[in-house]
């Protein structure tokens, strides 16, 4: 891919208002006017420049905004208070009553409750695919479906959504592609591949202090001026805008996303490698044991890798508790939900983050109880990681003693 995002990103400048080398913060609400024709025309959206009041837009969330744009190489982009204050709006500016979502049955717990549980009260109803077989996606596709969701990489089992081929689907039946792409920011360019529409949870990498939840919507600016519509726009209208300062914040921790990138790729293709070797069940993108491994090589671009997501079978929930909490007391890492930190964060999705899926519709799908899914951090040394994994994996005995020998 020639397209490298993280070089757009560094290609953006703006200063503060005294020549700050960061864009002063907007620490306003609302917003005076010299004329009140001005106030008008703004409320009308027709006066470049102004600002009306910060649940429109604010000139922090803007530059924030630019510059994930840019990072998606899209024309333009909406902050928002969380990723689901993204998705949510996004799903309901797209579909009115009676209309129809394809999407993949292994997505983010919030985004599935909402579709499975929420948007029929409205009458939008979703089938939920293996998102994998394209055939099966196709199918699914009715004359009332306006929207074709995916995760790149989805969470929790990992599977890889071949952007490309579902961009053409969704341009031969009419209808919009949207990819959440919170789990590979830099090293997937949905849009450049046909998506029409990039989420991100801010949340997770792109912010990766876990200090704070947020959103994006990446577009084109007419969609995006359609989101913010004070007249019809559900952004606008549902509310969920990101607090200035936070804007402020995401933005300064932008600036490292590519070192930090790099660095939980290496990390978790290291502990990957290594575990899979240990006769570990492992599931890791990059690994050529994965199923969507030879798609995804092909999709990332290759200097930020394939991610800091892996999951491990520890074989039983009791085990995989066990493990979790020695991991945590050994300060490996947090027995914590989200990703994206710079300490390892492990979870058991089953009971946690996809607990809103059906316990039979997780084993349907493999998500079986024993695994736990890993965001590897940003360990200085990897290997003395592994070394101190490894031996806590031996110590519950999801590991034997005589594989180390
Ligand atoms: C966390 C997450 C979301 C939701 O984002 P919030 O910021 O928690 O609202 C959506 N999609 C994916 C893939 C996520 O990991």
């Amino acid at each position: 891919m020639d397209f490298n995002p993280a070089d757009k990103i560094q290609d953006l400048q703006y200063f503060g208002e005294f020549g700050g080398v960061n864009p002063s913060i907007s620490d306003s609400s609302t917003y005076t006017f010299l004329s009140a024709k001005t106030m008008f025309d703004t409320f009308e959206g027709n006066a470049e420049g102004c600002y009306l009041y910060s649940r429109h837009s604010s000139p922090s969330n803007l530059y924030l905004g630019q510059a994930l744009a840019a990072m998606e190489g899209t024309e333009t982009a909406n902050v928002a208070a969380s990723g689901m204050g993204a998705i949510t709006p996004v799903l309901l500016q797209l579909c009115a009553a009676g209309d129809h979502i394809v999407t993949s049955r292994t997505i983010y717990g919030g985004t599935y409750a909402f579709m499975k549980n929420f948007l029929p009260k409205l009458n939008i109803n979703t089938t939920f695919v293996d998102i994998t077989k394209l055939d099966v996606v196709e199918a699914a596709i009715t004359p009332n479906t306006k929207v074709l969701y995916c995760e790149t990489v989805s969470n929790p089992l990992l599977e890889v959504a071949d952007i490309e081929s579902l961009a053409k689907i969704a341009k031969k039946h009419n209808l919009k592609l949207v990819v959440d792409n919170t789990f590979s920011p830099l090293s997937v360019a949905p849009a450049k591949m046909g998506a029409d529409v990039v989420i991100h949870s801010l949340t997770k990498f792109i912010n990766g202090s876990s200090d704070t939840v947020g959103g994006v919507t990446c577009g084109t600016q007419e969609f995006i001026d359609a989101l913010r519509n004070v007249n019809d726009g559900a952004s606008m209208l549902l509310g969920p805008t990101m607090d200035s300062l936070r804007a402020a914040s995401v933005l300064k921790n932008l600036r490292t996303l590519h070192i930090r990138m790099k660095q939980h790729s290496y990390n978790a293709m290291y502990l990957a490698q290594k575990f899979e070797k240990d006769g570990l069940k492992v599931v890791y993108p990059g690994l050529e044991s994965h199923p969507g491994h030879e798609l995804y090589k092909g999709m990332i671009n290759k200097e930020y890798g394939f991610g800091g997501l892996m999951t491990i079978d520890a074989g039983t929930i009791d085990k995989a508790n066990e493990l979790m909490e020695l991991m945590q007391n050994r300060n490996l890492g947090y027995l914590a939900v989200s990703l994206g930190f710079y300490k390892t964060l492990f979870s058991a999705p089953g009971s946690s983050t996809s607990s809103e899926i059906p316990l039979d519709e997780q084993k349907e799908m493999g998500l079986t109880d024993g695994l736990i899914r890993f965001s590897i951090g940003l360990d200085n040394d990897i290997e003395r990681t592994y070394n101190m994994m490894k031996e806590c994996m031996i110590e519950v005995g999801v590991l034997k003693a005589a594989a180390t020998v």
